[in-house]
């Protein structure tokens, strides 16, 4: 069984194609720059395990469709291929950010579920409506096949409506559905599947706090393989203080702002999205020229890097609590998560008393494995995972359509 998984964004079309017979990757790559005067495209092929091409096209790509097309000719090529045919695809998976509380789990694509996405468009308009692009050019191009969404926000819909109210008049959740929604969803679920597995436990007998920290950050509580309460809000504005994004703050900023500044609601919200967080801080929004700015002595790039790691702190400590004292492990996952082993003892130190202890030489270094990394006498398991969206979503997509 083939299944191709596609990630659209409003200029880019992320994909690859796996044998979900061994799980294995025989395609992946990236179209980027749609609608720009010159697009990119790059194929990977790895047809076996010893082998692998590299293709890189630099040429206008319009549209999504014109870039899919290219996709296709190569995977489908005499030489650089992977597949004879399109027939060979059993199914096509499509990364969906924003599921509003109308899906728990993945769907098969009809006009419904269609029209759903779209109306929940205007809580990420960029991403939904760039989803529904690339839903829409699959469709075309690969008729009869079965589509099927999965969204990063469907694992965090097992949280109970305490973790996902906010104190807000209650008509604004009842007509807006202003609530938390959660996002990384896919790689939550995926983390904490595996911490489980390599503990050797099925996933309903274990709770998990799953730390995705890449670009965006995000935290999760699961339990028991659900989870039950996690940091991003409505929007992946909220929780962790992330690369450009500032996470949580007094919402009464805005108001201030507006008061003091004369800006626009709009401008602040490009401010707190886009010029704050690292970059706000110490200007600079990469964990590594942070770092290397550490060693020059720049004290706002630690400054950077403290409160990072403090606010880290602070919701595991605030996750512990929501799962009851009870926490079998701690995963670490995404860009930092993975590679960053400084952010990682920071973000634990001084969780001793709490039962969280790393191993300071299991923790160094990088994990592109999955490793253990806590001290033989932690209560608390911590582990590096590496994450793997694009498995997760192939594995939600065979299961709907195999039980479809
Ligand atoms: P995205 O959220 O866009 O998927 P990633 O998960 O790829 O992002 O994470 C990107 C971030 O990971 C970079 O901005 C950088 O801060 C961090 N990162 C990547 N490699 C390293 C590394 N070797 N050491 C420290 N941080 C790293």
């Amino acid at each position: 069984m083939k299944i191709l998984v596609i990630n659209a964004g409003s200029s880019s079309i992320k994909y690859q194609m796996l044998d979900m017979t061994d799980e294995a990757v025989l395609a992946s790559g990236l179209v980027e720059r749609i609608g720009e005067p010159t697009g990119k495209l790059v194929y990977k092929a790895f047809p076996d395990s010893d082998q692998e091409s590299k293709t890189v096209l630099e040429q206008p790509i319009p549209d999504h469709e014109t870039g899919m097309k290219l996709v296709i000719e190569l995977l489908t090529d005499a030489d650089k291929g992977v597949i004879k045919d399109i027939s060979e695809i059993t199914a096509v998976g499509h990364r969906i950010v924003h599921g509003g509380d109308k899906f728990h789990a993945p769907s098969l694509v009809d006009d419904v579920v269609e029209q759903a996405i779209e109306d929940t468009a205007p809580m990420a308009p960029l991403h939904n409506m760039a989803h529904l692009a690339g839903i829409r050019t699959a469709k075309a191009l690969f008729p009869g096949v079965p589509q099927v969404v999965v969204f990063d926000t469907a694992f965090h819909q097992t949280m109970p409506p305490e973790a996902y109210m906010y104190a807000l008049p209650y008509e604004m959740y009842e007509k807006q559905r202003v609530r938390r929604y959660g996002f990384h969803g896919t790689s939550h679920k995926y983390v904490s599947g595996e911490a489980a597995r390599l503990m050797g436990k099925a996933p309903e007998e274990c709770n998990v706090i799953t730390l995705h920290l890449g670009n965006g950050c995000s935290m999760s509580a699961v339990k028991g393989g659900e989870c039950v309460d996690t940091s991003m809000g409505l929007t992946p504005l909220a929780g962790l203080i992330m690369g450009t994004r500032c996470g949580d703050v007094d919402p009464a900023v805005y108001a201030f702002l507006e008061r003091s500044q004369g800006l626009t609601l709009s401008e602040i919200d490009s401010i707190m999205n886009k010029r704050s967080g690292l970059l706000g801080i110490c200007g600079m929004n990469d964990m590594r020229d942070i770092h290397a700015a550490i060693e020059k002595g720049d004290e706002k790039a630690a400054l950077a890097l403290n409160m990072v790691t403090y606010r880290n702190r602070q919701y595991i400590g605030s996750y512990m609590a929501s799962l009851g004292g009870k926490v079998d492990a701690i995963v670490f996952t995404a860009g930092i998560g993975e590679n960053d082993d400084i952010v990682r003892a920071k973000t634990v130190e001084g969780l001793e008393a709490m039962g969280i202890k790393l191993d300071p030489a299991k923790n160094a270094g990088r994990a592109t494995e999955p490793k253990a990394v806590h001290a033989a006498d932690s209560r608390v398991q911590i582990w590096v995972i590496p994450t793997n969206e694009e498995l997760e979503i192939a594995r939600q997509t065979r299961d709907l359509v195999a039980g479809a």
